[in-house]
């Protein structure tokens, strides 16, 4: 295309913070401006051990034109920076304050007409106010946790201790209550650095032109309309809020693997197959990884699990290196199940489509650890879920889709607590699979999957949502 013309497209950039479940849904909106809007994009992104899932993304062949990846320059000497005991969260609000010191000069070379951020690079509102180049927030969690984070700062004012000791359910203003014990797992412990870097991030909120959630009205009625007329929100003020979701992926790139596991479903009946697996970096210990197994065996029933290798130190072990975890799963998984379960169950290492997977009709439930892409891929193709939280804000999650939405089961005890046996695992996925809950659960999935395509389809709420801010871009 001539350079000419592609200036003449409004052009706004994008910038996430390192991690598929951040860059995913940026990435899918980007696209969506590209395909739909005729935009031309910006797509930064911040230079980690780049995970084979993140470069599958960005293969050139994946891109449309008019959207462009610019790498920001890896942190020199980063691991100076860490510390053994030190957390996710923290490690990655380092990275990305350290990489966003080249942001001025990316913007100024490219300057676009809004910069949209995810909730952990808001170092950007100060550098683009000098810039005159207006800064918007993807929350790529979901609105009631959008919510409590915007009550946090008073919360932190207001309460003494831990908020997990709260005797009481937490009442963000006009939303559902929270289980103090459901509360995310960075406000866990207030002392800890994680804490910190979560607070400033969340307290910078306001701060954006306006606000994209992805989630829509019939998903979370209670949340989104709080943020609209409660008060405290409207005190704060909140910016506008555009729902605009579900942004999920699209067309998800299909590697030789993949393609060998989707024809593996196409030879299981409808409904029949549980798909297993913990998010981009979700990880087990090795002991509840055999009751898991051993679990799905004496189930008897027909799965897909992505295996990947256990880890005692941390359920979040695979969180930088999504995906290139290329490991012999017969080296960790229990001896005799991939015989056992042979032509029944399917064990992938380390990374499948996920989104193809839950398209795929044969497919009939999702154990998951319900990040919100999961949930969110979940819902739009009408899967019901088994809800195994592992870390950051999953366990409210869980609470939501089993308590409130209707199309998820908990276990009776919460993952990463207590062990999770192999008994109660086989119960679980027989009720998900063959019960009258499961159908239940089914029923419920395919009402929000239409819910779903109605509200992303011309006319549907989050459709006219990004339309009157592309219009007001485009008007610019
Ligand atoms: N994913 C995938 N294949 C896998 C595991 C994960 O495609 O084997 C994708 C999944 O489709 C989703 C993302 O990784 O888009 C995970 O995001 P989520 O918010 O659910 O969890 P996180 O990884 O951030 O904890």
């Amino acid at each position: 295309m001539a350079i000419a013309e592609e200036i003449k497209k409004p052009h706004v950039a994008f910038l996430p913070s390192p991690g598929m479940g951040h860059i995913t849904p940026l990435f899918e909106f980007a696209k969506r401006l590209v395909i739909n809007h005729n935009f031309h994009v910006s797509f930064f992104v911040i230079t980690t051990n780049a995970s084979t899932a993140q470069n599958e993304l960005f293969r050139p062949d994946n891109l449309p034109s008019d959207f462009h990846v610019i790498e920001i320059p890896p942190v020199e000497n980063m691991s100076s920076f860490f510390t053994d005991d030190m957390r996710v969260l923290t490690q990655l609000a380092i990275i990305v304050r350290e990489s966003l010191k080249h942001l001025p000069s990316l913007l100024m070379t490219h300057r676009p007409k809004a910069l949209i951020i995810d909730l952990f690079c808001t170092d950007a509102f100060e550098i683009c106010e000098k810039l005159e180049i207006p800064v918007y927030s993807f929350f790529t969690a979901s609105t009631i946790l959008m919510m409590f984070s915007l009550y946090l700062p008073t919360l932190d004012r207001e309460v003494e201790g831990e908020f997990v000791d709260l005797p009481e359910p937490i009442q963000t203003p006009g939303c559902n209550p929270i289980c103090p014990h459901d509360v995310l797992d960075q406000v866990k412990d207030r002392k800890n650095e994680e804490y910190k870097w979560y607070l400033l991030h969340v307290s910078r909120l306001p701060l954006a032109a306006g606000i994209f959630v992805n989630s829509w009205d019939d998903l979370e009625p209670v949340s989104l309309k709080a943020l609209k007329e409660n008060l405290f929100f409207q005190n704060i003020p909140v910016p506008p809020i555009h729902a605009i979701g579900p942004l999920i992926k699209q067309d998800e790139v299909i590697t030789e693997k993949g393609a060998e596991i989707l024809a593996w479903l196409d030879n299981q009946p409808p409904d029949s197959v549980l798909f297993v697996v913990f998010g981009s970096g979700g990880t087990l210990t090795s002991e509840q990884l055999t009751e898991l197994a051993w679990g799905l065996e004496i189930s008897q029933q027909r799965f897909i699990l992505v295996a990947r290798m256990p880890s005692d130190a941390s359920a979040s072990a695979a969180f930088f290196n999504v995906g290139s975890d290329e490991n012999d799963p017969l080296l960790y998984l229990p001896e005799g199940f991939v015989k056992k379960t042979e032509g029944r169950g399917l064990v992938v290492p380390s990374w499948a489509p996920q989104v193809a997977i839950l398209n795929h009709p044969s497919t009939g439930a999702f154990l998951s650890h319900c990040g919100w892409n999961s949930t969110l891929e979940s819902i739009a193709h009408g899967v019901p879920m088994i809800a195994w939280p592992l870390y950051a804000e999953q366990r409210m999650n869980a609470t939501i889709l089993a308590e409130e939405v209707g199309v998820a089961m908990k276990f009776p005890v919460v993952p990463c607590e207590e062990l999770i046996s192999q008994k109660e695992i086989e119960k679980v996925v027989r009720i998900v699979m063959e019960g009258e809950k499961g159908k239940a659960m089914r029923r419920r999935g395919k009402e929000l999957k239409e819910s779903a395509k109605i509200a992303l389809s011309k006319g549907g709420s989050s459709y006219e949502s990004l339309c009157s801010v592309v219009q007001f871009w485009k008007s610019q």
